[in-house]
């Protein structure tokens, strides 16, 4: 198994305090990290690195744990460009906006869906994301749901039933019957290809009575939850969330004082999804709230084609910086080690031995640049479990 070095890196973050400076990013300054196969092997100081069979110089640049995006919703059809075009002239927006992608979704082929999602798989991938989570729920039939998580199967291991994503347009005067269809025959047919189960928990979708006997079924066919909550209104997807120790409760934008406790008190990470409210011109999360009261804070994409179509984590950290009171670092923590925590994985989101060699050099020499710099393409090179993915640029 050849060995590779990547030297003269000006700061290398490494999530892991015990190697760096004793705070959360345990950043090394003049660092180098030695891959071997898909795995880290070694970091530290430049100058005491091993021997290795390859070299790669930084120049200076700064490397970081791959992105780990662990919320978005990429197996879907069409886009809705219209749809966000007349919400910035003033329309608000409204869960019912997912039909329009469901019938799209249901037209399209199986080489179509996956085509799209190849292709916003390698955009995200050309900005630093490693890893990534994504859901079904575009379906809404047992047959066009399970085909979504086999062909997000291939492409991810963290794959989602998001079944309950809004009630079947069949079963619009029929929700309990829609429920049955979830937590029955669908979840059968779905849970083999999925690691996780999710509902949206909101007005207009599931409440949280529905939530919990569907996130209960799930559970009991081996699937884990976790649960979109509190996005647009306060309700109760956290506390539910909580309660069922879910890996992470996404959104949470409307939370009551006991909803922070109670996150604050548990192992549910709190997913923060800018994009969602930069898309809907809706009030930010309040990042700074959850992080003072000691929650794990994680920042996705969401990317999906009605409320948040980006594929870019470093578009989401400049948001956290500038719009959700996080610091520079706590958004770079958030959405590495943090994704990695909101999907209970300890071999991502930190550059330390044993870990995966997911990793991403910036043509910079901080990380504190992908807020300082928003919308420019820092992402210089990516290595994904070892292999490095080179950026073409002309
Ligand atoms: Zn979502």
């Amino acid at each position: 198994m050849s060995s590779t070095v990547i030297s003269n890196i000006a700061t290398l973050v490494t999530n892991d305090p015990s190697l760096g400076d004793a705070s959360p990013l345990g950043p090394v300054h003049d660092a180098a990290v030695v891959i071997e196969g898909d795995r880290i092997v070694w970091t530290g100081a430049s100058s005491k690195a091993p021997a290795t069979d390859n070299r790669v110089d930084a120049e200076g640049g700064a490397v970081l744990p791959g992105f780990v995006d662990s919320h978005s919703h990429l197996v879907f059809a069409g886009d809705r460009t219209e749809e966000f075009n007349a919400r910035m002239s003033g329309r608000p927006y409204s869960a019912g906006g997912i039909r329009t992608t469901v019938a799209a979704t249901r037209a399209a082929t199986d080489a179509q869906l996956e085509a799209n999602l190849t292709r916003l798989l390698t955009e995200a991938l050309r900005q630093g994301t490693t890893t990534f989570e994504t859901k079904s729920g575009y379906g809404l039939t047992t047959e066009d749901e399970s085909r979504a998580l086999r062909l997000a199967a291939r492409h991810t291991d963290e794959v989602t039933f998001l079944g309950a994503h809004i009630v079947a347009p069949e079963y619009a005067d029929d929700p309990a019957g829609y429920v049955a269809l979830v937590t029955g025959e669908m979840l059968d047919a779905c849970a083999p290809h999925a690691r996780w189960i999710d509902v949206f928990c909101e007005k207009g979708a599931f409440d949280g009575d529905q939530a919990r006997a569907i996130l209960t079924a799930g559970r009991a066919k081996g699937l884990h939850p976790r649960v979109h909550a509190n996005q647009l209104s306060y309700g109760p997807g956290v506390q539910l969330a909580v309660e069922l120790d879910a890996a992470s409760a996404d959104h949470c934008t409307h939370l009551t004082d006991a909803d922070v406790d109670a996150l604050a008190h548990s192992r549910t990470v709190a997913t923060l999804l800018p994009g969602a409210e930069f898309s809907t011109r809706a009030a930010w999360p309040d990042a700074r709230r959850l992080l003072d009261a000691g929650v794990t804070v994680a920042l996705s994409t969401d990317c999906n084609p009605g409320s948040s179509f980006t594929s870019s984590v470093p578009f989401c950290i400049a948001l956290a910086v500038r719009d959700m009171g996080m610091t520079p670092d706590e958004a770079v923590w958030s959405a590495t080690a943090g994704g990695a925590r909101a999907l209970r994985r300890d071999d991502i989101g930190r550059v330390a031995p044993g870990a995966y060699a997911d990793l991403l050099l910036l043509d910079a020499p901080s990380h504190v640049q992908l807020a300082y710099r928003p919308g420019v393409p820092l992402v210089r090179t990516v290595w994904q479990k070892g292999r490095k993915i080179e950026q073409r640029w002309v």
